[in-house]
């Protein structure tokens, strides 16, 4: 199978210069090359932030700005993108300023040949396969797959920036697994790790693509539900809540099967109606996942159905 072709964007204000360019890029690590030419800052925006390129090559001079404005800017949307500074503005300044920019090479226009643009592509490509791998981890929880707490927290306070630009509502749903502590005690915590992977599973099948999934501590998931109010996202916990209680986890122990019935308790809570900020949205599905709890487990309770404000002050005596 041959690879696809590589997707360059050469950001190149001199027509010459980008002749010159296209001559040395005809092929890369044994792939053709996919070239398109803008010619000035706008055009680079724009393409950029497509975000169909595996590659920019971005010249230093471009009219009244200069390249180091566009890493730069690229550089805070998405810093995993691989851009390569091109010019035939030499000195130690610039070098310095684009690698401190982001940029993961700084060549010389004079000096560039095809297999040094070859070589150097390459590594800005390895470079950037490498910092997403990390950035993956960074955000993820190794067990579940799912994101972790604090990708959790950044992405559930831009949900609540959305609803205070543009109006568009947001729902929670936290969930906790009923007596799990039981689970680990009876079988051990491998069998315990993999609830936790079934559950994750169970979770991301039923909720939407769109929707976020998380794993917020221990056995305590979370759905991030945007576009949705609380009756709606009452009715994916119930779903879900259900689709667990009806499929018993089933594994081997000690070589028998083994069907294991695990129930969850959730809590469902919704921005603007219940809270205008990410923190007070969470303490309000919180709420109703320590209500559904009190009220027996294997069940989902709206924060806005909760009558009973002792509930709440006693949870907050408790903490
Ligand atoms: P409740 O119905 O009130 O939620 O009871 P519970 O037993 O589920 O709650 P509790 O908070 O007492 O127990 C949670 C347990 O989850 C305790 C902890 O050892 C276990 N736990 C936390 N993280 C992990 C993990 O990554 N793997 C496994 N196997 N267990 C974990
Ligand atoms: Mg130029
Ligand atoms: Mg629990
Ligand atoms: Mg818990």
């Amino acid at each position: 199978m041959t690879a696809r072709p590589l997707k360059v964007l050469l950001v190149e204000d001199d027509e010459d210069d980008f002749i010159l360019a296209r001559g040395l890029l005809s092929e890369i690590d044994g792939r053709t090359v996919d070239l398109e030419w803008v010619a000035n800052y706008q055009d680079a925006v724009r393409a950029i932030e497509r975000g169909t390129h595996d590659i920019c090559l971005v010249d230093y001079l471009l009219g009244e700005r200069t390249g180091l404005d566009l890493l730069r800017e690229a550089m805070a949307w998405n810093p995993a993108i691989p851009m390569i500074m091109l010019t035939s503005q030499s000195g130690y300044e610039i070098d310095t300023e684009a690698m401190k920019a982001g940029a993961a090479d700084y060549l010389i226009k004079a000096q560039v040949n095809t297999d040094l643009i070859e070589r150097s592509i390459r590594h800005a490509l390895q470079r950037s396969s490498v910092f997403e791998t990390l950035r993956n981890m960074a955000s993820h929880d190794e067990l579940t797959g799912l994101y972790n707490r604090r990708a959790m927290d950044g992405l559930l306070k831009e949900e609540a920036e959305r609803y205070h630009r543009y109006e568009r509502p947001v729902a929670l749903v936290m969930l906790d697994v009923d007596y799990f502590k039981t689970i680990n005690d009876s079988y051990g915590h491998l069998i315990g790790d993999d609830v936790l992977r079934w559950l994750a599973r169970l979770v991301q099948e039923t909720a939407r693509t769109v929707d976020l999934s998380a794993r917020y501590g221990g056995e305590e998931l979370a759905v991030i539900l945007p576009e949705m109010n609380s009756e709606q996202a009452l009715k994916m916990a119930e779903r879900l809540r259900r689709r667990v209680a009806a499929h018993p986890f089933s594994f081997n122990y000690g070589g028998q099967p083994c069907h294991l019935p695990v129930t969850i308790s959730l809590g469902v809570a919704a921005l603007p109606a219940d809270a205008l900020s990410a923190d007070k949205l969470m303490a309000a599905a919180d709420q109703g996942l320590y209500a559904a709890k009190r009220a027996g487990r294997n069940r989902s309770i709206r924060f806005c159905d909760l009558t009973d404000i002792s509930e709440s002050c006693e949870r907050k005596a408790r903490i």
